[in-house]
């Protein structure tokens, strides 16, 4: 069986990217059996100058690292590359354009396995760009979906656990508390599923938190790349 191999740009946070490591091996044993395991490669940039570029807007700086990670990727015999958080895909164009290889887009491998369970009314948890910019809810909607978002409260929430707990490897019981409540809002506007739309937040929450189904990204996109890197 000729696999290919899966090119990674990680580090955001690399709490996350530990799991995308986890979950394509373990996809990979799954679908292969024995020792068999997932054939990758990962550029795993630091985090703290791509969180600072994020705040002060400078996107397009930020793109050109993970142009340069995806490059290094192409280079070291990546046949496909995933950027390994949903709030990056704002520069995903930049970075598909820097490679010949792929981009397995998240928000489209996301929207594919929302469609294939039957759902069109999603509520999305992320960032606050994640949450409130088009490049990501746009590329849903554009995948036949219907998005909503929390309340400005709920938005701010979600936010700051991520980078000030669960990017630093911090999972605390008020917090999954809180998103509880914000995914029953969530549903109780209508939400027939919830997208967890950044790659930390399934560290903290699950299906057991929400009565409806989770979509966990760094889940979907770990299992549409061992998918992609088997087909034939
Ligand atoms: N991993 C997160 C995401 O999926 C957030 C970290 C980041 O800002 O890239 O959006």
């Amino acid at each position: 069986m000729a696999m290919k191999t899966i090119g990674l740009i990680g580090g955001m946070s690399w709490e996350s990217t530990a799991e995308y490591y986890r979950l394509l091996n373990e996809f990979t044993r799954d679908r292969l059996g024995g020792l068999h395991s997932a054939r990758c490669v990962l550029y795993s940039v630091d985090f703290a100058e791509i969180e600072r570029l994020q705040v002060q807007g400078r996107w397009v700086e930020a793109g050109e690292i993970l142009a340069a990670a995806a490059q290094a990727l192409e280079a070291a015999g990546a046949d496909m590359v995933l950027i390994c958080t949903n709030t990056m895909h704002k520069v995903a164009d930049q970075v598909e354009a820097a490679v010949s290889i792929p981009l397995l887009h998240l928000a489209d491998a996301t929207a594919e396995a929302v469609r294939a369970s039957g759902v069109r009314r999603v509520g999305l948890l992320g960032t606050a760009f994640t949450m409130e910019q088009d490049f990501y809810r746009g590329r849903l909607e554009a995948g036949g979906l219907d998005v909503r978002v929390p309340e400005a409260d709920g938005r701010e929430i979600v936010h700051r656990v991520i980078y000030e707990e669960l990017c630093l490897g911090i999972v605390r019981e008020e917090s999954r508390a809180a998103y509880r409540k914000v995914i029953a809002d969530l549903v109780a506007d209508g939400a027939e599923a919830i997208i967890l739309g950044c790659t930390e937040i399934e560290l903290l929450a699950g299906s057991e938190d929400s009565p409806v189904p989770v979509f966990p990204t760094a889940r979907v996109h770990a299992e549409a790349a061992v998918r992609a890197a088997l087909r034939a």
